[in-house]
């Protein structure tokens, strides 16, 4: 760098006293420095700096005044001349001597003058700092310059440093490229108080498709994946596979709200795609957490913010998964747990006084109308007889460690309704929901046991339905927990499926009776296509296994007839009849009409009570 070149870089002198301001500024020009700039606040600084981001060599360095009003400076050059790359800029605070300092000085474009500098001190200083930049800035040229050399002497050598830098199978940067790179794009968007959103990306349950499929599989389902998603990116976006089935993009000049919207197309896109190996189709989720940067809080350290989209996504697994949440320090957590400690006392009081109630709705075979079982759904009684329902308090008792406690009561009081039925209503069956943890509790199956034991009530009265996460959690000890509860004569069901992992090899060895298809492959059956060729695959597969179907949500007559004609076995829903306080309210329904069929035309495979034996009782 010749004098002259130095001698025309952009100097910003930051002093809100008028004199010392021009004393600086008169030393400077008369020295032939030809662009010096002024600005009496922090703020003041930045706004000199915005214009420059896309030439940063233009701008030489900057002159601080300690004291300057609206200015940390030591944050100020902390982000400025701190970092090794070539966009740093040198800063030199005039103050106190012996005052604070930057912790780290090493590598740092910085230095501080006392109040009464010399003028040769001041002009050194900046003479030895732009030098300083310079030769940074030449280094990194020259590295620049290597690279491209190496990489065009050599496609080996190139692809090693490719290999090195990046994710072998998917080729996005791997963890540590991406810090760095990382690294580099929030100091220049500190600097110049740019907006941008990292994603933090989790595939839902993907060990799981390792376990059953082979990490071959597991792999391809990768690479399908990161291609979906690149495609979705806008082009040249950072873009990392952090962790087995982690991935890291960074939205630039993205608002916090766009990068949702961009998040909630990732999120349907994934939805929407299915993944296939040999005859059987996984559906695939992911949850997703955002951090938006925030210029008013800085963030320092790459890590700190992949923390926080990383917290941000385990949240949004906790929350069911296949969710979006935001990074917000306070907000959702304050407000979850303000949710969970109003629902505590309640739960509590509602065991104690026992003011939960069961409702029952019926299941129908769609063959010939006749009612197999009832599922047991749970309400909570309120203030002023209003009915609660489960979703507002079962998510708070499953995170503070009461749902146990509610599982036992439904189990409890299912079985001593059945006890309480005259004899004549023996053949009435209930289906009882369990939770996603009832298998972590050992005296789940000597509560059932006993209460069987003591009411007289027989075992194959019992369904249990459970969910994929009950199973997929703890596949092992769920496996024993069921057999046991099994060969005590009860039934299993595995509800929602579909929703969530929808493995047929995982149904293969999981000892269920039923398969509960999800409400949202059965409610807009009768015009989606691509429902119907799920559901008769569902159907299929669950034969072949010796497994019954369950349609829930079915709506309408029409969904009742669709289903009949695909083959599923039973039926659940509004069609058939709400869920009742009175067991009895449900054979209003004339389901043989509703079913195209006569009711007694068909032998009664699953159980033997009908709607003409059901009414002959009322
Ligand atoms: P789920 O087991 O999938 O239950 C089906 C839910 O769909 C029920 O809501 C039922 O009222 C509703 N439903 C039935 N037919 C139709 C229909 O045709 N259309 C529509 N739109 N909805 C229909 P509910 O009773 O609010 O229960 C919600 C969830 O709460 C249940 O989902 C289950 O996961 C949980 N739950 C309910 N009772 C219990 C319980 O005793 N123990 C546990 N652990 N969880 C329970
Ligand atoms: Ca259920
Ligand atoms: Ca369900």
């Amino acid at each position: 760098m010749t004098p002259r070149d130095s001698l025309e870089k952009i100097i910003i002198v930051a002093d809100h006293r008028a004199e010392a301001s021009q004393h600086i500024t008169s030393l400077l020009t008369s020295q032939g420095f030809s662009d010096v700039r002024k600005a009496n606040s922090g703020e003041h600084i930045y706004e000199l700096l915005r214009p420059l981001h896309d030439q940063p060599d233009k701008l030489g360095l900057i002159i601080i005044n300690e004291n300057l009003p609206q200015c940390r400076w030591l944050e100020l050059c902390q982000n400025l001349a701190f970092g090794t790359d070539s966009t740093a800029v040198p800063c030199i605070v005039i103050g106190t001597p012996g005052t604070s300092s930057p912790q780290d000085m090493e590598n740092a474009l910085f230095c501080r003058l006392p109040d009464a500098f010399k003028p040769e001190e001041l002009l050194l200083s900046v003479m030895f700092l732009l030098k300083l930049k310079h030769e940074r800035f030449l280094r990194h040229k020259q590295e620049e310059q290597l690279i491209n050399e190496l990489a065009a002497k050599s496609i080996v050598d190139a692809k090693l440093k490719f290999l090195v830098a990046h994710d072998e199978l998917t080729g996005l940067f791997n963890r540590s490229s991406f810090e760095r790179q990382f690294r580099l794009v929030l100091n220049l968007s500190n600097k110049l108080q740019k907006t941008g959103a990292l994603l933090f990306i989790d595939v839902d349950r993907f060990s799981l498709i390792n376990e059953l499929e082979g990490f071959e599989v597991g792999d391809r389902l990768l690479v399908e994946l990161t291609l979906l998603i690149r495609k979705l990116a806008p082009p040249g976006s950072l873009f990392a596979r952090i962790g087995a089935d982690e991935f890291c993009l960074f939205l630039e000049n993205k608002s916090q709200k766009q990068a949702i919207i961009f998040a909630e197309s990732v999120k349907t896109t994934v939805e929407n795609f299915r993944f296939f190996t040999g005859e059987v189709s996984y559906g695939a989720t992911v949850s997703i957490g955002i951090a938006a940067l925030d210029n008013a809080a800085p963030v320092q350290h790459p890590g700190e913010m992949i923390l926080h989209a990383r917290q941000a996504c385990n949240f949004a697994k906790l929350g069911g998964r296949d969710k979006i949440r935001v990074y917000n320090s306070d907000d959702t957590a304050v407000r979850q747990r303000r949710n969970d400690i109003y629902w505590v006392p309640l739960i509590r009081k509602a065991l104690r006084e026992n003011d939960l109630l069961l409702m029952f709705q019926p299941v129908v075979q769609l063959t010939n109308g006749n009612i197999s079982h009832y599922e047991v759904l749970l309400r909570m009684r309120g203030d002023n007889d209003q009915i609660i329902g489960p979703d507002k308090f079962i998510p708070a008792a499953e995170r503070m460690g009461l749902i146990h406690a509610i599982d036992l009561w439904v189990v409890e009081n299912a079985i001593e309704f059945l006890a309480a039925l005259p004899s004549y209503m023996s053949y009435v069956s209930l289906a009882i929901n369990l939770s996603g943890t009832a298998f972590q509790y050992p005296d789940l199956l000597q509560v059932i046991r006993e209460k069987l034991e003591l009411t007289w009530v027989d075992a194959s009265r019992l369904t249990f339905e459970i969910t994929e996460t009950a199973a997929v959690d703890n596949f092992d000890l769920a496996r024993s927990m069921i057999s046991k509860i099994r060969s005590l004569g009860c039934k299993f069901a595995l509800d929602d499926f579909g929703a969530g992992f929808c493995s047929f090899n995982y149904l293969k060895t999981f000892p269920v009776d039923y398969l509960k298809i999800d409400g949202q492959f059965i409610r807009n059956l009768v015009n989606d296509e691509t429902d119907q060729i799920l559901v008769k695959s569902m159907v299929d597969i669950a034969a072949r296994l010796g497994k019954q179907t369950i349609a829930e949500f079915v709506e309408t007559p029409g969904t009742a007839l669709k289903l009949k004609e695909i083959g599923v076995n039973l039926g659940q829903g509004y069609a058939f009849g709400r869920p009742e306080r009175n067991l009895l309210e449900s054979q209003k329904i004339p389901l043989s009409i509703l079913l195209n069929a006569p009711s007694d035309s068909h032998p009664d495979t699953v159980n033997s009570d009908s709607v003409k034996q059901y009414s002959k009782f009322q």
